[in-house]
């Protein structure tokens, strides 16, 4: 056999030494493939979505509008009675217990809000002018601004008496701009109620919000589909819907502190964080929004809930706190004008356990003296000496009196409670 035919005999230390650089060489292509594969999906996704997006909304032009009173109620107080016009007002009851429920922009600059105690309003501004509340007169107004809403659609959200989600994508002028729209509005609003409201233009209502709340007072704020995710990327997280004080210090301590940050989070890590809402955030950072404006919606309940620093097993404590909730939740049925006939408890406990209590009546709960002697009587019926209570709500709902719920006054109720002081 010639010599070229014969087989070379090689070194099995070589041969050993061979697979193992190609196994290693395997091992650090298919490691840098995967992530830059990943990487290369993930840009692909950060630059589509949105776009697609964009695209989807451009192509249906949706123009939603939102309108906003400017410190409502105070300012009805003051155009009703000049001699408050320029004064720090605050309406509320003025009584050792009692709640701002709208503050002048006068009383604001001393730091005055609502939700506050009137006594510490008081002692933050000591020449505050306390206005009992005039609910007539507000329905009256908002009555008002839903005429001239209803000259241009007939898509209207209302949020509370005074704000509302507006869809006029196809409007009864045929107007094609919304900030042309939103202009006229809030003309014929002054000149009708001698008020002043701010209004947010957009193509969502996450955006729409945020743009009426950008110039206030008489603001108009437009927040363009080609502009939307830049003006997110700035935008502070305490601004977006959904994010109060502790869902914010929360972020903060992630490193989140503006819409770009959110934007770089994953969607596993939100919902890991922030359960549900962490889908929530992960659209709106990226101008996601398709909630729209659902005109026939009728309020069906009004809520508040709070969940304490530390969890709270004291009798004194417990019933501190349910006579706080009580006054927020007051505060809301009044905001709201809402006629409900059964309250809710929902009771939150150190394990996470949650239970509920409500009790129906044949009359509407309105105040505080109508609503404590039932929220203690349902906070009777929960065991919490030895199962302490991380969160507390309560909820009024059924605006009509109902027979069954009237003869089995103890029934467990799917209630949808809204946080407090989180909104
Ligand atoms: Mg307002």
């Amino acid at each position: 056999m010639p010599d070229h035919f014969r087989k070379e005999k090689i070194n099995p230390c070589v041969k050993i030494t061979l697979c193992l650089w190609l196994c290693l060489s395997i091992s650090i292509i298919k490691f840098l493939w995967n992530k830059s594969l990943k990487l290369f999906f993930l840009s692909i996704q950060r630059k589509i979505v949105p776009l697609c997006h964009y695209l989807n909304n451009n192509s249906r032009e949706v123009k939603i509008i939102h309108v906003d009173m400017d410190q409502f109620f105070a300012a009805v107080e003051q155009r009703d009675n000049p001699e408050l016009k320029g004064k720090p007002i605050a309406v509320g009851h003025d009584a050792e217990r009692g709640v701002v429920s709208t503050a002048s922009y006068e009383a604001r600059r001393f730091g005055v809000h609502s939700a506050q105690s009137i006594q510490v309003a008081k002692r933050l501004c000591p020449h505050l002018i306390i206005v009992d509340p005039h609910f007539q007169r507000y329905k009256e107004v908002s009555a008002q601004l839903h005429e001239i809403f209803h000259d241009y659609t007939d898509l209207i959200e209302p949020i509370s008496l005074d704000e509302a989600f507006l869809d006029v994508t196809e409007n009864k002028k045929g107007i094609e701009l919304g900030v042309d729209i939103a202009r006229e509005i809030k003309q014929r609003i002054r000149e009708t109620t001698g008020l002043t409201a701010s209004a947010g233009v957009s193509y969502c209502k996450f955006l729409a919000k945020i743009a009426s709340d950008w110039r206030k007072p008489d603001g108009l704020t437009v927040i363009h589909p080609d502009r939307a995710l830049d003006f997110i990327a700035q935008l502070k997280v305490e601004k977006i819907w959904g994010v109060g004080q502790k869902t914010a210090e929360k972020m903060h301590r992630m490193g989140i502190f503006t819409g770009l940050d959110l934007r770089n989070m994953s969607l596993t890590r939100l919902t890991q964080e922030f359960g549900k809402m962490g889908q929530v955030f992960y659209d709106f950072s990226r101008g996601i929004d398709n909630r729209p404006v659902i005109s026939e919606w009728e309020r069906k309940s009004v809520s508040c809930e709070q969940t304490f620093e530390s969890d709270i097993s004291e009798n004194s404590a417990v019933n501190i706190h349910l006579y706080h909730t009580v006054l927020e939740l007051v505060r809301r049925i009044e905001k709201n004008d809402f006629e409900g006939r059964t309250l809710t408890l929902k009771v939150k406990f150190l394990d996470f356990q949650q239970i509920t209590r409500s009790i129906t009546v044949d009359h509407i709960l309105r105040t505080k003296d109508e609503i404590l002697p039932l929220a203690k009587q349902l906070m009777h019926s929960v065991e919490f000496h030895s199962h302490p209570i991380r969160l507390l709500g309560l909820g009024v709902s059924n605006q009509k009196s109902s027979t069954a719920q009237e003869q089995q006054p103890w029934v467990e109720l799917e209630l949808e409670f809204e946080p407090w002081p989180e909104v």
